[in-house]
């Protein structure tokens, strides 16, 4: 292991890098720092994963209040690693976790494209991923672990006329780590804009409430499931105004998961496993995969709510707030995790701000600056992105009258979800762009970007009016959920 060095000389070419937390982000930027030649300092609050143990269950993660919730691992991810660090894939391939592209699956063979090998997703877990993560980190000679540690604060340098200067972590115990270069990689709880406060700096943030709690469990697929396992990938829908998703998970694991807004009283039952279970069993489409003979529990229920779409801004008019930090991951960025693109923006984040710190490490201004240049653009489309959609489903599901300052996104939103979406399945091109948004392969915001299929989204839109509004799902769901509470009269 390479210890931090001290000397002022060194830090002009070798900047001394903590790494404040060891999730998906600072995971893949220690990789990405020590194969520049650039050791760094990871900071983790939580034990190592264990040896030998199945990290799902045994991994003690409260840093990561959803590490068992499940989590859907874009094409972009995918692509990313091969990119910038392929031997994670192959760790991940070693583990059991498989590489499938659904797009390819679902059209015929004579409709592919070469491009369309972009669309390949990764198969599991959040612990089985998070693990390969940190396996790769580990064999990094550069890459120290303070684990577990917990970060408490920063030491600033204050020189009259400029933004304050990182020089330290501290640590709980009392212990600090000189730095130069800090990242954040604490996550969507960071506490540093609390730590910064606390210095008299300020973060500018955009933030938006989700509105959407997760109720979930995994299920491993039993030895005599004659299921088509794949199609989990497939499953979801609403039911009596409640969501459905499933999500293919590593080494034969699935999981269901239910979601609406955190009002929803029906919906907070769900956190008891005896009505999980029982609006599981009343969808038709969901009960043959949690039936006893095709699926069982690995574990109870998992809940999360409280989720934020958050943008935050530490370089605002070319001006860096402070100076030696980078925000990368979740930090810089949240999105509702329903759509899946937070583990491949931690990773385009971890692998920039990288090759930002190789570029200009001595010159701290000069990085922030650079790294939100690379990254600020794309940070906003996804937050807006995730934030519109987030709206739409809000106006939808309370009834509320669209303001008028919103009605042209709205609009827009309706045109992706009616006239894009819906046609995934009946028209190839409509897929295609689907593929990209949802994967981010290229921008979030571009997908009506192209003048000919905003003419066939358009059309399919008449298409899905046309067809009226879907029978309903399971019509009696929530009276199904208050039945099923133990000594329930109905
Ligand atoms: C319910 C849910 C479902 C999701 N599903 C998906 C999905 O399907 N697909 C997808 O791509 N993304 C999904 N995401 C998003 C994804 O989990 C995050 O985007 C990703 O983990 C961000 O990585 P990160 O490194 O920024 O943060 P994290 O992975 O959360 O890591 C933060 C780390 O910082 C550590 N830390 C924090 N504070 C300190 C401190 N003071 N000292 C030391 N260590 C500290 C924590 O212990 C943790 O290890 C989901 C998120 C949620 C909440």
């Amino acid at each position: 292991m390479t210890q931090a060095r001290a000397t002022t000389d060194d830090t002009l070419d070798h900047p001394r890098i903590v790494i404040l937390g060891g999730g998906v982000a600072g995971l893949a930027a220690a990789i990405a720092l020590a194969r520049r030649g650039l050791p760094a300092t990871v900071v983790e609050r939580d034990p190592a994963p264990p040896d030998d143990r199945d990290p799902f269950m045994e991994w003690r993660r409260r840093g990561v209040p959803q590490f068992r919730l499940p989590h859907g691992f874009s094409a972009r991810t995918r692509n990313l690693l091969a990119e910038h660090a392929p031997d994670v894939l192959d760790r991940l391939r070693a583990g059991g976790i498989e590489v499938i592209n659904l797009f390819k699956r679902l059209i015929p063979e004579e409709l592919w494209r070469p491009s369309d090998d972009d669309f390949a997703n990764l198969w599991a877990r959040r612990a089985a991923f998070e693990l390969a993560l940190r396996r790769t980190a580990e064999a990094e000679a550069g890459v120290t672990f303070e684990c577990p540690a917990v970060a408490t604060g920063l030491s600033f340098l204050r020189t009259p006329g400029e933004p304050p200067r990182v020089t330290g972590v501290r640590l709980a115990g009392g212990g600090e780590l000189p730095a130069d270069v800090v990242l954040d990689c604490g996550g969507q709880r960071t506490p540093m804009p609390r730590w910064l406060a606390a210095e008299g700096v300020r973060v500018g943030a955009d933030v938006q409430d989700c509105q959407t709690v997760y109720f979930s469990r995994y299920y491993r697929f039993t030895p005599g499931c004659d299921l088509p396992k794949t199609a989990v990938a497939t499953l979801r829908g609403e039911a009596d105004g409640i969501s459905y998703i499933g999500f293919p998970g590593d080494n034969d694991t699935f999981a269901i998961c239910f979601e609406g807004p955190p009002a929803d009283e029906d919906l907070r039952l769900l956190r008891n496993t005896w009505a999980f279970e029982a609006a599981a069993c009343a969808i038709p489409d969901v009960a043959p995969w949690v039936d006893p003979s095709n699926g069982v529990p690995l574990d109870g229920v998992q809940i999360m709510g409280g989720h934020h779409n958050v943008r935050r801004r530490y370089v605002e008019d070319g001006e860096p707030a402070v100076l030696g930090l980078l925000p990368v991951g979740d930090s810089l960025c949240t999105t509702n995790p329903a759509y899946g693109w937070g583990a491949a923006m931690a990773l385009t984040y971890a692998f920039t701000a990288a090759a930002c710190i190789g570029r200009h490490g001595g010159d701290p201004a000069a990085m922030a600056v650079a790294y939100e240049d690379a990254v600020g653009r794309e940070a906003d489309a996804v937050y807006r992105e995730s934030a519109a959609m987030d709206r739409a489903r809000i106006y939808r599901i309370t009834g509320q009258d669209v303001p008028e300052h919103d009605r042209a996104e709205m609009e827009r939103q309706r045109l992706i979800a009616e006239g894009v979406a819906s046609g995934v399945l009946l028209d190839v091109e409509l897929g295609r762009a689907f593929n990209r948004r949802v994967n981010l392969v290229g921008p979030a915001d571009a997908v009506l970007g192209d003048s000919e299929l905003a003419v066939r989204a358009r059309e399919r839109r008449k298409d899905f009016e046309a067809d009226g509004t879907p029978t309903a799902t399971a019509p009696g769901l929530r009276k199904v959920i208050r039945a099923a509470r133990p000594g329930a009269t109905v």
